[in-house]
């Protein structure tokens, strides 16, 4: 029997249909780190928007109509709290969206916002500081935290899916292991002492704390702040005194300031590294595990005794 070609496709469409059935779960994350976690997770049964894209700055991010129309078709919704996205209870309202919120950060043990400034012995200068440092993605321990908050909201939009979720968190959490491994043995044999970066903003006391880095910046945790002129006096004269030579720029930040203290300074700047935002896929950080790996390549070089 001769069929014809539109009831061989029928049929092969058929044949199909039925897994097709299972659609992705449509997924909002909010800046481009956690949209990398729920992929890792979520794999092939999740289909993620993330809304500030690569190299963006999730911290003064400005939602669009675009933005409010994918959390009206999502089923979950993945932040990262801490006060990081001043702007996300403003966009689910708006769109509409009453579906479950994960707050990736829940269970981090914070570091407190002001801690650095009162230390630095600024004064308030009238913008808002948050009351948290909200950059807690920094340390992989806390990824690790992440990565359960993020499984337990994707196996609770897609209960089916749950052993597939289960063994892709499996897979991430191994691969957080393993880079948290190469960081420790990188920073190991360079005195704690020596171990001192300038970066753009406040972003790594997470970083810092974990694995015994101290870190400096001109700006404070969200770069919504500008730098104090006394801040960033005090800052160049530091550099001096204690002759630090690690200073890199943000992907996400302006590099003008850096430059600016680096021209005052005698120091140079040691490269990019990105803090709260991956790389678009064809860089140097596209997942959150080349994010680690890169900046820790960045810093190491830095911070190398010469020989
Ligand atoms: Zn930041």
């Amino acid at each position: 029997m001769k069929r014809s070609f539109a009831a061989s496709l029928a049929m092969a469409m058929a044949l199909f249909a039925l897994p097709a059935i299972a659609e992705p779960v449509k997924v909002v994350a909010t800046f481009t780190i956690l949209g990398d976690m729920v992929r890792q997770i979520g794999g092939d049964e999740v289909a993620v928007t993330t809304l500030v894209g690569p190299d963006g700055d999730a911290h003064v991010y400005e939602p669009t109509p675009a933005d409010a129309r994918a959390l009206g078709a999502a089923k979950l919704v993945v932040v990262n709290g801490l006060g990081m996205e001043g702007w996300i209870d403003r966009l689910v309202k708006a769109s509409g969206y009453k579906g479950p919120v994960t707050v990736t950060s829940t269970g981090v043990k914070p570091i407190a916002g002001e801690e650095e400034h009162d230390e630095a012995g600024h004064e308030d200068h009238g913008h808002d500081h948050g009351a948290h440092d909200p950059h807690a993605w920094q340390s992989v321990a806390n990824a690790r935290i992440y990565a359960d908050n993020i499984l337990k909201g994707l196996v609770a939009a897609a209960p089916d899916k749950a052993a597939t979720l289960r063994a892709n968190h499996a897979a991430f959490k191994a691969k957080l292991d393993a880079v948290e491994a190469e960081i420790k043995a990188a920073l190991k044999p360079i005195p704690r002492k020596d171990r001192k970066i300038v970066t753009s903003h406040d972003a790594f006391g997470y970083y810092g704390k974990a694995y015994g880095v101290t870190f400096l910046a001109p700006v404070g945790m969200s770069t919504e702040s500008e730098a104090a002129a006394g801040d960033i006096a005090k800052l160049i004269r530091q550099i001096k005194t204690e002759k630090i030579k690690a200073v890199f720029v943000e992907n996400i930040a302006d590099p003008r300031l850096l430059e600016q203290i680096t021209r005052e300074t005698g120091a140079r700047i040691g490269g990019r590294v990105y803090s709260d935002a991956l790389s678009a896929a064809d860089g140097p950080a596209a997942t959150y595990v080349d994010m680690m790996r890169h900046n820790l390549a960045q810093f190491t070089r830095a911070l190398a005794p010469a020989s």
